[in-house]
């Protein structure tokens, strides 16, 4: 399973795909991106392989430069079209996908759902988007929202976020791999280098505990104990 995320100056939806194909080693059973546009945020997802969501986004012409995409390998409900990542809250403003587990999440659902969010997937990430939803919902600026959530979720966890009117992708890992790839006019977040690697060797490995807000022109990355930190660009020498 694979997340990968792109934000930068270039269209979003063909590296994004590519990095898709990229981690396919890693082994799926479903496949999805969601990218922001000037109105709102587009999802494509369904079960099966990265040729198949090829398939359902064929024809598509988006200029969203923002966007997250995700292989899953279910943990947490079976490979169906409605259980691939991205999830999103109902009203569509918060798209999440998420490599892991959410041990808490049973609990977390009934909470959410008495206070009137909806769920209509089998998942453990589902909880996700509505967290981020809730605290929005609360009056929190997004990257406060995003945080909150974060420290609501037990277990393992790489999750990217994308919010609908924002133009940032917020991202944590705790027990599950996430990257970040640097390019000149580009950002890319990814489980495994080799999903950027066509557009840059240039690679910050992030930490357990670490929150990432990724914008175009930059990227701001707190630690586990809520301090800025900085972290050192390493150049990998792979061949693509
Ligand atoms: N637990 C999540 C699910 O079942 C994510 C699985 C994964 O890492 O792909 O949807």
């Amino acid at each position: 399973c694979g997340i990968i995320a792109h934000v930068g100056e270039r269209r979003a939806i063909s590296p994004l795909v590519t990095g898709l194909e990229k981690l396919e080693y890693r082994g799926y059973d479903s496949a999805g991106i969601a990218v922001k546009n000037g109105s709102g945020l587009d999802v494509w997802k369904c079960s099966g392989q990265v040729s198949d969501l090829k398939e359902t986004i064929d024809g598509v012409e988006s200029s969203a430069t923002l966007g997250i995409g995700h292989t899953r390998w279910s943990t947490h409900g079976p490979p169906t079209d409605e259980n691939a990542h991205p999830h999103t809250n109902r009203t569509n403003q918060v798209a999440a996908v998420h490599n892991g587990i959410i041990e808490n999440y049973a609990a977390l659902k009934d909470t959410l759902e008495e206070k009137g969010y909806e769920f209509t997937s089998d998942t453990d990430t589902e909880v996700i988007p509505n967290l981020v939803s809730y605290y929005l919902d609360r009056g929190n600026e997004p990257l406060a929202a995003f945080q909150h959530a974060v420290d609501t979720l037990e277990g393992s966890y790489a999750i990217a976020v994308v919010i609908d009117g924002n133009d940032s992708i917020y991202a944590a890992r705790q027990g599950s791999p996430l990257v970040l790839g640097v390019d000149e006019d580009s950002y890319f977040l990814a489980s495994d280098v080799p999903a950027f690697l066509d557009h840059t060797k240039n690679v910050v490995y992030l930490e357990d505990g670490d929150t990432v807000e990724v914008r175009a022109d930059g990227v701001d990355i707190t630690d586990e104990d809520d301090v800025t930190v900085r972290r050192e660009v390493e150049t990998v020498d792979w061949n693509p």
